[in-house]
């Protein structure tokens, strides 16, 4: 579905405006797709509400119920069980100032922003406190002078939430403050966008990044094949040709990708695009999400088909994360 712009200057920029325009409600999404059936089997006002570009929509399927787009974003009844935890990956124990995670030697997580532009049913941050942890009103200096003080630390990582979500004029502020930090080398932006919003990837983006001093690496977030079609494709090769390295992760999610033929698919589709796959993450146990589970043998299972379909460069990392150890932890293939 189109909706009409009528733009001027001072306007959101389009992506804005798509993001404004986002599904918010379960009973849209099921009429967009012909699924009104499904009425009765959602979880009743959920913590954490749907949210989804209707670009992301676009790429479903109509009429199919298990359609591996729509089981990432519809807040199903299965959400009801209080198994599994609100923090699953000791997020908290890692703050130093509010929004900067430093759990890994030479490189910090910055929680950018508590925004996205999707909300994922299997989110491993969807109990996390954003409003008492965010740095307020994007002040950064707490961040900054900790960065500063720091000077083993060499990569910043931008997280969230979604860190391109902010708007170019401050992302910009950000990356000229950081640039300042003399022994910041890296800079690695995790984001969902180019995936589900692809018009986030404006000329004006690419111009503050090809500017910037960093290494820049973009860690995008796509689960399936069927994310990525021809704009994020496009937008994807665009950030590719402008020096960007590009890497994938993934989390392993039941019903969604838990087959090696989802996988090799993915995985072909991203270097299609100029994208290398990084991580497959198990999944975190996290509450309200523990219908996403896949058992540690099937996953390994599934890795071996997968090792035998691709070259090497094509297979995620099988990972974990555990609360209290020094990186991710892999899980190793026979
Ligand atoms: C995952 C993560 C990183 C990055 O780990 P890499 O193995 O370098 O990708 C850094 N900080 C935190 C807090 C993380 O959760
Ligand atoms: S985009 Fe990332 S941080 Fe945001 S809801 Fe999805 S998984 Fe969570």
């Amino acid at each position: 579905m189109h909706t009409i712009k009528l733009l001027k200057a001072g306007d959101p920029a389009d992506w804005q405006f798509e993001l404004a325009n986002a599904i918010t409600s379960a009973d849209e999404l099921l009429y967009e797709l012909g699924l009104e059936q499904l009425e009765n089997k959602l979880a009743h006002n959920p913590d954490f509400r749907l949210l989804v570009p209707r670009a992301f929509v676009k790429k479903m399927q109509k009429g199919n119920a298990d359609d591996p787009l729509l089981l990432q974003v519809l807040p199903a009844s299965s959400e009801n069980t209080p198994s599994g935890l609100t923090d699953p990956v000791g997020d908290l124990n890692a703050m130093t100032t509010p929004g900067l995670l430093h759990k890994y030697k030479g490189r910090v997580l910055l929680v950018t922003t508590g925004a996205c532009a999707i909300h994922c049913r299997y989110c491993f941050r969807r109990h996390f406190p954003y409003a008492s942890s965010n740095p307020r009103k994007h002040d950064w200096k707490p961040a900054l002078e900790y960065l500063y003080a720091h000077d083993d630390i060499h990569e910043v990582i931008l997280s969230g939430g979604d860190p391109l979500v902010l708007d170019n004029a401050k992302l910009g502020r950000l990356f000229a403050a950081l640039e300042q930090i003399p022994h910041l080398q890296w800079l690695r932006i995790h984001t969902r966008l180019p995936v589900v919003l692809p018009s986030r990837i404006d000329d004006e983006l690419i111009t503050i990044l090809q500017k910037l001093r960093f290494r820049t690496t973009f860690v995008i977030h796509a689960n399936h094949a069927n994310e990525l079609m021809m704009d994020e494709v496009e937008a994807l090769q665009q950030l590719g040709s402008s020096g960007i390295t590009l890497l994938n992760q993934s989390v392993l999610l039941k019903g969604v990708n838990d087959s090696s033929t989802a996988l090799i698919s993915l995985s072909k589709r991203l270097y299609q695009a100029g994208v290398l796959p990084y991580y497959l993450h198990m999944l975190d146990p996290v509450q309200g999400a523990m219908h996403f589970d896949v058992q540690q043998d099937r996953a390994i299972e599934i890795l071996d088909t997968v090792k035998q379909a691709l070259p090497g460069y094509l297979v995620p990392r099988l990972v974990r994360e555990k609360p209290g150890e020094a990186s991710k932890t892999a899980i190793f293939t026979i």
